[in-house]
């Protein structure tokens, strides 16, 4: 059985449901692509297990996207989870900014989190989520709590190995009508969420998790689901590239790179090579190209 699953689950007396994240094959392939230290390591895990939680959350076909941007050692943190649960990731950092004992403000200073749901049909959605708390999870948190959506706590952590992450998410009401008593209610399953420490979180399995936080509760536990590392790139979408560059600039570029184009995929590492006769293929085929691809 993989262990990069999401698993949801759901009180059965009471209008709230939970997602329970793990990850720890994808978030080691992810990482083996790049040489992060350990806390932009950690990071990352925790941006990738908080998109995992967030595409659980929606009922779409389509990419979320979690970006942070800062001026701090790590300028950059994004992640995608498809409707699929495929997931990647990158970070972009200043290895001699980074000290081991530097907290997420020290790393990412600022940070401006933006969310982004594109979904296959529709309308795409881009949220922007300000970096406070000290932490992903708690800026998450205060997001769904200052937006018109539903009450969603998140709890995240990662080490080298693994990332996790725990959701619990107010529905409409329906077991339990009374404003006050919903109330008492998400604050007490939510004060238990918070005393999981992440040594618990990273050790203990879903069931173990749900028995130490809700013994007390009725809970319904649903299946997993299993999550991928997959990466979206392929030499079409790279080809494509070209093509909205024009003949005329992709032939300079050509020339620029001593005949041999090469375009690096940021998330895989994975190198698309095309040479002189890939370049006049590609424009000579151009008829699948779309229009703005076309030079005048
Ligand atoms: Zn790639």
């Amino acid at each position: 059985m993989s262990k990069d699953t999401s698993q949801r689950f759901l009180f059965e007396n009471l209008d709230v449901r939970g997602e329970i994240v793990s990850l720890e094959q994808s978030y080691q392939e992810i990482l083996s692509r790049h040489h992060y230290p350990t806390p932009v390591a950690m990071l990352l895990g925790e941006a990738l297990a908080a998109s995992a939680l967030l595409c659980s959350t929606l009922k779409f076909d389509g990419t979320l996207v979690l970006q942070a941007r800062s001026d701090g050692p790590i300028s950059l943190l994004m992640v995608e989870c498809n409707s699929n649960r495929q997931i990647r990731g990158i970070a972009r950092y200043e290895a001699n900014h980074i000290k081991a004992t530097m907290s997420v403000d020290e790393l990412m200073p600022q940070a401006i989190l933006v969310l982004t749901i594109d979904p296959t049909e529709g309308q795409r959605y881009q949220g922007i989520v300000s970096f406070e708390g000290g932490s992903l999870a708690t800026s998450l948190t205060n997001y769904f709590a200052s937006s018109e959506q539903l009450a969603t706590y998140f709890w995240l952590c990662a080490d080298d190995k693994q990332a996790r992450g725990f959701l619990l998410q107010a529905l409409p009401a329906e077991k339990e009508l009374v404003p006050e008593q919903r109330e008492i209610t998400w604050q007490h399953l939510t004060t238990l969420a918070h005393s999981l420490t992440a040594q618990e979180m990273l050790k203990l399995n879903n069931q173990s998790i749900l028995q130490r936080l809700y013994s007390q509760e009725d809970i319904r536990l649903f299946e997993e689901q299993a999550i991928h590392f997959h990466c979206s790139c392929s030499r079409k979408h790279s080809a494509n590239a070209l093509l909205s560059l024009g003949e005329e600039d992709a032939k300079e570029l050509l020339k620029e790179q001593q005949g041999q184009i090469t375009i690096d995929c940021q998330f895989c590492n994975n190198r698309y090579v095309f040479d002189a006769a890939d370049v006049t293929q590609l424009f000579k085929d151009g008829s699948s190209a779309p229009p703005s691809a076309t030079k005048h």
